[in-house]
Protein backbone atom coordinates (compact mmCIF):
# COMPACT_ATOMS: atom_id res chain seq x y z
CA UNK A 1 0.00 0.00 0.00
CA UNK A 2 1.35 3.14 -0.93
CA UNK A 3 1.39 5.75 1.83
CA UNK A 4 0.65 9.57 0.19
CA UNK A 5 -0.93 12.34 0.63
CA UNK A 6 -0.27 16.65 1.12
CA UNK A 7 -0.50 19.38 3.29
CA UNK A 8 -3.54 19.95 4.68
CA UNK A 9 -4.82 22.83 6.79
CA UNK A 10 -5.66 22.40 10.02
CA UNK A 11 -7.87 25.46 10.59
CA UNK A 12 -11.46 23.30 10.93
CA UNK A 13 -9.90 20.70 13.18
CA UNK A 14 -8.84 17.07 12.81
CA UNK A 15 -11.83 15.25 11.55
CA UNK A 16 -11.57 17.89 8.46
CA UNK A 17 -8.51 17.02 7.86
CA UNK A 18 -9.31 13.48 7.32
CA UNK A 19 -11.98 13.94 4.85
CA UNK A 20 -9.98 16.63 2.85
CA UNK A 21 -7.38 14.01 2.28
CA UNK A 22 -9.23 11.30 1.42
CA UNK A 23 -11.20 13.22 -0.88
CA UNK A 24 -8.45 13.01 -2.99
CA UNK A 25 -7.24 9.65 -2.63
CA UNK A 26 -4.37 10.45 -0.38
CA UNK A 27 -4.04 8.28 2.97
CA UNK A 28 -1.58 10.01 4.96
CA UNK A 29 -0.88 13.87 5.37
CA UNK A 30 0.91 16.58 6.91
CA UNK A 31 -0.12 19.79 8.82
CA UNK A 32 0.98 22.29 10.61
CA UNK A 33 0.33 22.13 14.26
CA UNK A 34 -0.58 26.04 14.61
CA UNK A 35 0.22 29.35 11.80
CA UNK A 36 2.98 28.28 10.19
CA UNK A 37 4.62 31.47 11.64
CA UNK A 38 3.80 30.41 14.97
CA UNK A 39 1.27 32.07 16.18
CA UNK A 40 -0.95 30.80 18.85
CA UNK A 41 -2.45 26.97 18.44
CA UNK A 42 -6.28 26.71 18.67
CA UNK A 43 -7.09 24.37 21.69
CA UNK A 44 -8.03 20.35 21.26
CA UNK A 45 -11.46 19.86 20.67
CA UNK A 46 -11.78 16.14 21.87
CA UNK A 47 -14.73 15.22 20.38
CA UNK A 48 -13.05 16.45 16.89
CA UNK A 49 -9.93 14.04 17.52
CA UNK A 50 -12.04 11.27 19.32
CA UNK A 51 -14.13 11.41 15.77
CA UNK A 52 -11.01 11.48 13.93
CA UNK A 53 -9.39 8.45 15.09
CA UNK A 54 -12.28 6.52 14.57
CA UNK A 55 -12.34 7.62 10.75
CA UNK A 56 -8.58 7.25 10.75
CA UNK A 57 -8.70 3.44 11.53
CA UNK A 58 -12.11 3.00 9.04
CA UNK A 59 -10.31 5.00 6.19
CA UNK A 60 -6.60 3.24 6.83
CA UNK A 61 -5.36 6.96 6.89
CA UNK A 62 -1.59 6.05 8.18
CA UNK A 63 1.13 8.18 10.17
CA UNK A 64 0.35 11.56 10.92
CA UNK A 65 2.74 13.95 9.83
CA UNK A 66 3.02 17.13 11.84
CA UNK A 67 5.44 20.13 10.75
CA UNK A 68 6.64 22.89 13.57
CA UNK A 69 6.14 26.27 11.96
CA UNK A 70 8.86 26.70 9.42
CA UNK A 71 10.06 29.98 11.14
CA UNK A 72 11.43 28.47 14.76
CA UNK A 73 15.33 28.70 14.67
CA UNK A 74 16.01 26.19 17.37
CA UNK A 75 19.57 27.22 17.09
CA UNK A 76 18.98 31.31 17.44
CA UNK A 77 22.22 33.20 18.94
CA UNK A 78 19.51 35.12 20.74
CA UNK A 79 18.26 32.69 23.93
CA UNK A 80 14.55 34.50 23.75
CA UNK A 81 14.51 32.96 20.03
CA UNK A 82 15.79 29.52 21.44
CA UNK A 83 13.01 29.90 24.26
CA UNK A 84 10.18 30.67 21.98
CA UNK A 85 11.39 27.09 19.57
CA UNK A 86 11.33 25.79 22.97
CA UNK A 87 7.73 26.66 24.58
CA UNK A 88 6.70 26.02 20.86
CA UNK A 89 7.21 22.55 20.29
CA UNK A 90 6.35 21.68 24.29
CA UNK A 91 2.96 22.98 23.56
CA UNK A 92 3.09 21.28 20.01
CA UNK A 93 4.75 17.63 21.65
CA UNK A 94 1.88 18.16 24.16
CA UNK A 95 -1.12 18.27 21.21
CA UNK A 96 0.31 16.03 19.47
CA UNK A 97 0.04 12.95 22.57
CA UNK A 98 -4.19 13.59 22.09
CA UNK A 99 -3.29 11.25 18.36
CA UNK A 100 -0.90 8.69 19.97
CA UNK A 101 1.96 7.12 17.48
CA UNK A 102 2.95 9.87 15.52
CA UNK A 103 5.37 12.01 13.75
CA UNK A 104 6.43 15.17 14.40
CA UNK A 105 8.75 17.42 11.85
CA UNK A 106 10.66 20.29 12.40
CA UNK A 107 13.62 22.11 10.61
CA UNK A 108 17.02 22.31 12.55
CA UNK A 109 17.37 26.29 11.87
CA UNK A 110 20.17 28.14 10.68
CA UNK A 111 23.00 29.10 12.57
CA UNK A 112 23.11 32.75 11.28
CA UNK A 113 26.79 33.72 12.38
CA UNK A 114 27.67 31.36 15.29
CA UNK A 115 29.04 28.84 13.16
CA UNK A 116 27.39 25.08 12.72
CA UNK A 117 29.12 23.44 15.88
CA UNK A 118 27.44 25.63 17.98
CA UNK A 119 24.34 25.50 16.17
CA UNK A 120 24.27 21.62 16.36
CA UNK A 121 25.12 22.14 20.09
CA UNK A 122 21.90 24.24 20.81
CA UNK A 123 19.75 21.88 19.00
CA UNK A 124 20.69 18.84 21.03
CA UNK A 125 20.42 20.66 24.13
CA UNK A 126 16.70 22.04 22.96
CA UNK A 127 15.77 18.27 21.79
CA UNK A 128 17.24 17.09 25.84
CA UNK A 129 14.75 19.67 27.23
CA UNK A 130 11.50 19.19 25.06
CA UNK A 131 11.69 15.34 24.84
CA UNK A 132 9.91 13.28 27.69
CA UNK A 133 10.66 9.44 27.61
CA UNK A 134 6.33 9.06 27.88
CA UNK A 135 5.76 10.88 25.04
CA UNK A 136 4.78 8.33 22.36
CA UNK A 137 5.77 10.94 19.24
CA UNK A 138 8.64 10.73 16.84
CA UNK A 139 10.41 14.09 16.56
CA UNK A 140 11.90 14.16 12.77
CA UNK A 141 14.91 16.07 11.83
CA UNK A 142 14.16 17.62 8.59
CA UNK A 143 17.18 16.89 5.69
CA UNK A 144 17.80 20.71 4.54
CA UNK A 145 18.63 22.37 1.27
CA UNK A 146 21.36 23.94 2.92
CA UNK A 147 20.23 27.49 1.72
CA UNK A 148 21.98 30.10 3.88
CA UNK A 149 23.35 28.89 7.05
CA UNK A 150 20.85 26.38 7.46
CA UNK A 151 21.81 23.26 9.74
CA UNK A 152 20.77 19.62 8.44
CA UNK A 153 22.54 20.28 4.91
CA UNK A 154 24.55 17.20 5.53
CA UNK A 155 24.04 13.48 6.64
CA UNK A 156 26.60 14.23 9.25
CA UNK A 157 24.86 17.07 10.58
CA UNK A 158 22.01 15.29 11.01
CA UNK A 159 23.94 12.27 13.35
CA UNK A 160 25.74 15.17 15.36
CA UNK A 161 22.38 16.68 16.48
CA UNK A 162 20.72 13.06 17.16
CA UNK A 163 23.73 11.66 18.56
CA UNK A 164 23.75 14.42 21.63
CA UNK A 165 19.97 13.50 22.48
CA UNK A 166 19.72 11.33 25.56
CA UNK A 167 15.94 9.89 24.22
CA UNK A 168 17.29 9.47 20.91
CA UNK A 169 14.95 6.42 20.65
CA UNK A 170 12.32 9.42 19.98
CA UNK A 171 14.02 11.09 17.36
CA UNK A 172 13.69 10.21 13.15
CA UNK A 173 14.80 11.96 10.16
CA UNK A 174 12.10 13.08 7.48
CA UNK A 175 13.90 12.86 3.95
CA UNK A 176 13.06 15.69 1.75
CA UNK A 177 13.62 14.59 -1.72
CA UNK A 178 14.30 18.64 -3.20
CA UNK A 179 16.35 19.13 -0.18
CA UNK A 180 18.65 16.65 -0.13
CA UNK A 181 19.05 16.78 -4.52
CA UNK A 182 19.72 20.62 -3.49
CA UNK A 183 22.49 19.51 -0.52
CA UNK A 184 23.92 17.28 -3.57
CA UNK A 185 23.00 13.65 -2.75
CA UNK A 186 22.13 12.70 -6.19
CA UNK A 187 18.90 10.71 -5.81
CA UNK A 188 18.59 10.35 -9.44
CA UNK A 189 21.57 8.39 -10.65
CA UNK A 190 22.25 6.89 -6.96
CA UNK A 191 19.52 6.62 -5.50
CA UNK A 192 21.44 3.24 -3.90
CA UNK A 193 24.24 5.46 -2.84
CA UNK A 194 22.64 7.89 -1.00
CA UNK A 195 20.34 5.54 0.94
CA UNK A 196 23.99 3.34 1.79
CA UNK A 197 25.13 6.87 2.59
CA UNK A 198 22.30 7.26 4.91
CA UNK A 199 22.82 3.95 6.67
CA UNK A 200 25.94 4.25 7.26
CA UNK A 201 25.83 8.05 8.56
CA UNK A 202 22.61 7.92 10.45
CA UNK A 203 20.80 4.03 10.06
CA UNK A 204 18.50 3.51 7.69
CA UNK A 205 16.15 2.71 10.84
CA UNK A 206 15.52 6.34 11.60
CA UNK A 207 14.53 7.37 8.57
CA UNK A 208 10.75 7.41 8.87
CA UNK A 209 9.10 9.78 6.41
CA UNK A 210 9.65 11.67 3.28
CA UNK A 211 8.60 15.09 1.66
CA UNK A 212 7.99 14.46 -1.99
CA UNK A 213 9.12 17.76 -3.78
CA UNK A 214 11.00 18.31 -7.38
CA UNK A 215 13.15 20.44 -7.50
CA UNK A 216 13.64 23.66 -9.79
CA UNK A 217 17.00 24.10 -9.43
CA UNK A 218 19.98 21.64 -9.71
CA UNK A 219 22.03 18.75 -7.72
CA UNK A 220 23.89 20.59 -5.14
CA UNK A 221 22.75 24.31 -5.92
CA UNK A 222 21.71 24.56 -2.14
CA UNK A 223 18.45 26.39 -3.43
CA UNK A 224 15.09 25.15 -2.07
CA UNK A 225 12.92 25.69 -5.03
CA UNK A 226 10.03 23.03 -4.77
CA UNK A 227 8.61 22.10 -8.48
CA UNK A 228 5.82 19.57 -9.20
CA UNK A 229 6.06 16.34 -9.09
CA UNK A 230 8.11 15.29 -12.87
CA UNK A 231 8.24 18.72 -13.57
CA UNK A 232 11.64 19.47 -12.21
CA UNK A 233 15.31 18.39 -11.99
CA UNK A 234 14.48 15.40 -10.17
CA UNK A 235 12.40 14.06 -12.77
CA UNK A 236 9.49 11.13 -12.88
CA UNK A 237 11.98 8.40 -13.11
CA UNK A 238 13.54 9.21 -10.36
CA UNK A 239 10.14 9.34 -8.47
CA UNK A 240 8.84 5.76 -9.66
CA UNK A 241 12.44 4.05 -8.61
CA UNK A 242 11.93 6.28 -5.08
CA UNK A 243 8.41 5.46 -4.02
CA UNK A 244 8.85 1.58 -4.70
CA UNK A 245 12.27 1.58 -3.46
CA UNK A 246 12.35 -1.74 -0.69
CA UNK A 247 13.77 0.67 2.08
CA UNK A 248 11.23 3.48 0.97
CA UNK A 249 8.47 1.91 -0.25
CA UNK A 250 6.39 1.67 3.45
CA UNK A 251 7.20 4.69 4.72
CA UNK A 252 4.88 7.99 4.77
CA UNK A 253 5.44 10.20 1.48
CA UNK A 254 4.14 13.95 1.80
CA UNK A 255 3.70 15.93 -1.12
CA UNK A 256 4.47 19.70 -0.59
CA UNK A 257 4.45 20.73 -4.24
CA UNK A 258 3.15 23.87 -6.01
CA UNK A 259 -0.68 22.70 -6.37
CA UNK A 260 -4.13 23.39 -5.79
CA UNK A 261 -6.53 20.12 -3.98
CA UNK A 262 -7.24 19.44 -8.36
CA UNK A 263 -2.89 18.91 -8.70
CA UNK A 264 -2.67 16.92 -5.61
CA UNK A 265 -5.10 14.76 -6.81
CA UNK A 266 -3.83 14.48 -9.75
CA UNK A 267 -0.04 13.51 -8.43
CA UNK A 268 -1.19 11.16 -6.35
CA UNK A 269 -3.40 9.30 -8.55
CA UNK A 270 0.12 9.21 -11.07
CA UNK A 271 2.08 7.81 -8.49
CA UNK A 272 -0.53 5.43 -7.11
CA UNK A 273 0.03 3.66 -11.16
CA UNK A 274 3.27 3.94 -10.84
CA UNK A 275 3.52 1.96 -7.04
CA UNK A 276 4.07 -1.88 -7.24
CA UNK A 277 2.72 -3.69 -4.09
FE1 LIG B 1 9.80 21.31 6.03
FE1 LIG C 1 10.05 19.55 3.40
ZN1 LIG D 1 11.73 23.09 1.15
Amino acid sequence: MLYIGNHVSSSKGYLAMGREITGINGNVFAFFTRNPRGGKAKDIDEEDVRRFLAYKTEHRIGTLVAHAPYTLNPCAAKPELREFAYNIMADDLRRMEYTPGNLYNFHPGSHVQQGVEVAIGLIGELLNNVLNKDQTTTVLLETMSGKGTEVGRSFEELQAIIQQVDLDSHIGVCLDTCHVYSAGYDIVNDLEGVLKEFDRVIGIDRLRAVHLNDSMTPLGSHKDRHEKIGNGSIGMEAFVRIINHPQLKHLPFILETPNDNAGYAHEIAVLRDAYHE
